[in-house]
């Protein structure tokens, strides 16, 4: 049953990809025109473009459980601020959050990952953190300005928390 639930949801990209593909806007250039990147939580309720008015070919969008600075979005914002562009990041986590209100160990028990998995204690202390690490990472000298947003899952609207500028 499993297997063929898998292959199913597959069937179903694939299709769907026929009449995407078809009618697809084309980007030439890879570097995002708006010098964007938004870093932002997996859950499936958050649609990132539509929420920002976004579009095709404008920011990197950069997803993982909690929106959190991990070492592979330094790595991907490295590439993003030296090689593509980018001045200007969004980190927005969001309410309803599944790090919201747990604990390392706990996700720990229920996986049964030795992870550090980056729970969210308060939104605005977690932000901050995450800033505080994106701008005093040296390389990233590029970056000129960062936003830190919660985005609300009920009502679409976006709480704007912390703003930091690279002084000039
Ligand atoms: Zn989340």
């Amino acid at each position: 049953m499993v297997v063929t639930g898998v292959v199913t949801e597959v069937a179903r990209l694939i299709a769907a990809n026929h009449s995407y593909a078809a009618a697809r806007a084309n980007v030439a250039d890879p570097r995002p025109s708006r010098h964007l990147a938004v870093v932002t939580c997996m859950d499936a309720r958050i649609d990132v473009f539509a929420a920002l008015g976004l579009h095709l070919g404008e920011a990197h969008v950069l997803r993982n459980a909690g929106g959190r600075i991990t070492e592979d979005v330094l790595r991907s914002l490295a590439l993003s601020s030296h090689v593509l562009g980018v001045d200007t990041v969004v980190v927005m986590q969001h309410t309803k959050c599944g790090l919201a209100g747990v604990t390392d160990a706990e996700l720990q028990e229920r996986t049964g990952a030795d992870l550090g998995f980056f729970p969210i204690d308060d939104h605005a202390v977690a932000l901050r953190e995450d800033i505080a690490l994106l701008t005093s990472t040296p390389y990233l000298q590029p970056v000129r300005l960062i936003a830190g947003f919660v985005y609300d899952v009920e009502s679409g609207e976006i709480d704007d928390i912390v703003r930091w500028e690279r002084p000039t």
